[in-house]
């Protein structure tokens, strides 16, 4: 049996909103995600017994069965106790270069790729949607980490439609290494603060353009795409967050379309060239010279894992 070499690619979201609060503690949104070069290194090792044993270089990536690579792996082993009694279990090691807890959908593109590997490994033939329905049971995000690409997702995420390949972009990434964001806090605030009071929701029910940033993707207008950048969430992180704000700001500053990722604090600006991309880069340090900062530059993927080396 072959180990497997994954890279897994963090993912931003141009758009995000959030239609309504569901019953289930979910939200319904309407998100256009789109995936980038940034990504994880996940190794897949056939190993002898069935055990699931999981590594990562991060101190703050839980090394456990918390973990949402190693849950991948055991809904696989749960799904196809046959496969597992054939094959065997696997060992997993994480090589993190997605930051941690930064709106970037690290833990859910490690447990895409999980899926896809062990889809290889055991030579179980699953297609994307099979790979999606199981991913949708361990987060809202992983269905989308296994395709990739520009889509658009709704439900709580899961339900993907294609959108043309915006595969012409740079960005650049900027978060506060100490800074951490918690996803329940953001979505709770904002129902709390929004969903739940009619005049607030009517507000902002104006200010939603989902059918321009649709067009604007069709159209691949790039100038239009960076003008209808939304994100709901930023109404709560950004007041609660100053540093968050100042980034945001800095990059506008620069000319730059810029908005948070997610539920943060990581905030992007678009580009069109890698060199544009990485002047920006290089104004945002002389801006804020901060050690507490990391920036990355990075481009769009029109996927998201990839089988990057197989061994026997
Ligand atoms: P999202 O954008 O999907 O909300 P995120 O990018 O904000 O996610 P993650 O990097 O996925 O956040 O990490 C969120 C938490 O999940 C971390 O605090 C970490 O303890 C936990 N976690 C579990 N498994 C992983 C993993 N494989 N990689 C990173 N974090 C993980």
């Amino acid at each position: 049996m072959h180990s497997y070499s994954l890279m897994a690619s963090a993912k931003i979201n141009l758009y995000l909103e959030i239609i309504g609060a569901r019953p289930d503690g979910y939200h319904d949104l309407a998100m256009v995600l789109q995936s980038i070069d940034l990504a994880d290194q996940i190794d897949l090792r056939p190993l002898g017994t069935n055990a699931i044993h999981l590594h990562c270089d991060h101190p703050e990536v839980p090394q456990d069965e918390s973990n949402l690579a190693y849950k991948a792996a055991a809904l696989m082993a749960e799904t196809f106790p046959d496969v597992l009694a054939k094959y065997g279990g696997v060992e997993i090691t994480i090589q993190k270069r997605i930051p941690v807890g930064a709106g970037l959908a690290g833990g859910s593109t490690n447990a895409a790729a999980v899926l896809v590997g062990l889809n290889l490994m055991w030579n179980l033939k699953l297609s994307d949607k099979q790979l999606q329905d199981l991913g949708s049971l361990l987060g809202s995000d992983v269905p989308f980490c296994i395709v990739g690409g520009t889509k658009l997702a709704t439900g709580r995420g899961e339900c993907l439609s294609s959108l043309p390949v915006l595969d012409d972009f740079y960005v650049v990434l900027g978060k506060y290494r100490s800074l951490c964001v918690s996803t329940a806090w953001a979505y709770q605030t904002f129902r709390h603060q929004y969903l739940t009071n009619e005049l607030a929701r009517e507000n902002r029910q104006q200010e939603v353009c989902l059918e321009k940033m649709m067009s604007a993707i069709k159209d691949r207008n790039n100038g239009q795409i960076g003008q209808l950048l939304h994100n709901d969430l930023e109404r709560v992180v950004l007041p609660e967050y100053p540093q968050v704000q100042q980034l945001r700001d800095e990059f506008r500053g620069l000319g730059c379309a810029g908005m948070m990722s997610g539920s943060g604090p990581t905030v992007f600006a678009l580009t069109n060239s890698q060199t544009q991309a990485q002047q920006v880069l290089e104004s945002m340090k002389i801006a804020i010279p901060d050690p507490d900062l990391d920036l990355w530059v990075s481009k769009f993927r029109d996927s998201s894992i990839r089988v990057s080396s197989l061994t026997k």
